[in-house]
């Protein structure tokens, strides 16, 4: 059981996290950490948090653990207060979406990576953010990936990972660089070509028209457009190399596909078609609830 847990960044995923943990009974006082004290008061109004403190390093003394579950742009600017605060103990993960920004920002903070740093990965998310939009249902049956750094102590490890189970969350490892280059490929492309195909339609004469028009298809296309700008902003930066490989493979397909249009080639065409279904049909059809996750 945590005696005391921080959370610094009480939105979508940090409250999340923390009502999952109440769910479970698995911290004895979990407390809120944030820029803005209205979101604060709200997380323990709404019995988020059960209590809140702007100053990092004052929440932190004496804490057991600290999740780091700001936005990627705001990690380093937080170890780097962590680093001068935390007690040697206290065991620290995060949730960014990219894994090597922030093992290489921990590095920069403190020195050389802490052993009880366990950088980590919830494969769960909506596209609303924000404390209100928190619940404790969030990870159950999700994947967590924890990416330990060479340095993590194994008890630091087990310490994270039994925290994701006690959220409801499947556990898995893997090397940083490795999560990276899945997740440009898996979460990282569709949002990108989601914000994009979006914002082309914009972009034309008779938007208007053509978003009244729009059906489910659509709809079901585009939904991860409509999360927080903020977010993908920072995974572009903090992904940077793998979002570029994979944009760069995407076009190409793309290109593919036009020429096989532009030169009537039917049977390229289905092939393409085809195989997507067949993928498709094999292994996304798996995932429960697909309508949920955005990550
Ligand atoms: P969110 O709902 O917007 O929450 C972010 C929280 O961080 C807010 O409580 C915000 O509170 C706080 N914050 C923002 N900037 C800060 C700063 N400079 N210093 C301290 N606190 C700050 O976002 P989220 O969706 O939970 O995402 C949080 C992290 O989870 C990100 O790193 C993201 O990559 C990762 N993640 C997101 C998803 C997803 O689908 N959303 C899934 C997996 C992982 P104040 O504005 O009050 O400070």
């Amino acid at each position: 059981m945590i005696n005391r847990l921080v959370i610094i960044g009480v939105g979508l995923i940090g409250g999340s996290l923390a009502q999952a943990l109440k769910r479970a009974g698995y911290c004895r006082h979990i407390t809120g950490c944030g820029r803005n004290e209205a979101h604060l008061r709200r997380a323990v109004e709404l019995g988020v948090v059960d209590d809140w403190q702007q100053d990092i390093a004052t929440a932190v003394r004496g804490a057991d653990m600290v999740v780091l579950a700001v936005p990627l742009g705001a990690m380093e600017e937080n170890l780097q207060v962590l680093a001068g605060a935390v007690d040697d103990a206290c065991i620290i993960t995060d949730v960014g979406s990219a894994k090597a920004s922030v093992v290489s920002a921990a590095r920069t903070a403190f020195g050389d990576l802490p052993e009880n740093f366990v950088p980590g990965h919830p494969i769960a998310g909506t596209e609303r953010s924000g404390v209100d939009a928190s619940f404790a249902e969030l990870f159950d049956g999700r994947r967590v990936i924890l990416t330990p750094t060479e340095r993590s102590s194994v008890a630091a490890v087990q310490y994270v990972t039994t925290m994701w189970q006690q959220a409801g969350a499947i556990v898995e490892r893997m090397d940083c660089r490795h999560h990276d280059e899945i997740l440009a490929a898996t979460s990282h492309l569709p949002h990108m070509l989601a914000y994009v195909l979006v914002d082309a339609l914009v972009h034309m004469d008779e938007s208007e028209e053509i978003f009244r028009f729009a059906a489910g298809g659509f709809r079901d296309f585009t939904r991860i457009a409509s999360s927080d700008p903020v977010m993908w902003h920072d995974i572009c930066f903090a992904n940077r190399d793998a979002v570029l490989l994979m944009l760069d493979r995407f076009r190409q397909h793309l290109d593919q596909l036009a020429a096989a249009i532009q030169s009537g080639d039917s049977r390229q065409i289905k092939d393409t078609f085809i195989r997507a279904k067949q993928a498709r049909d094999g292994f996304v059809d798996q995932l429960s609830d697909p309508h949920l996750s955005t990550e």
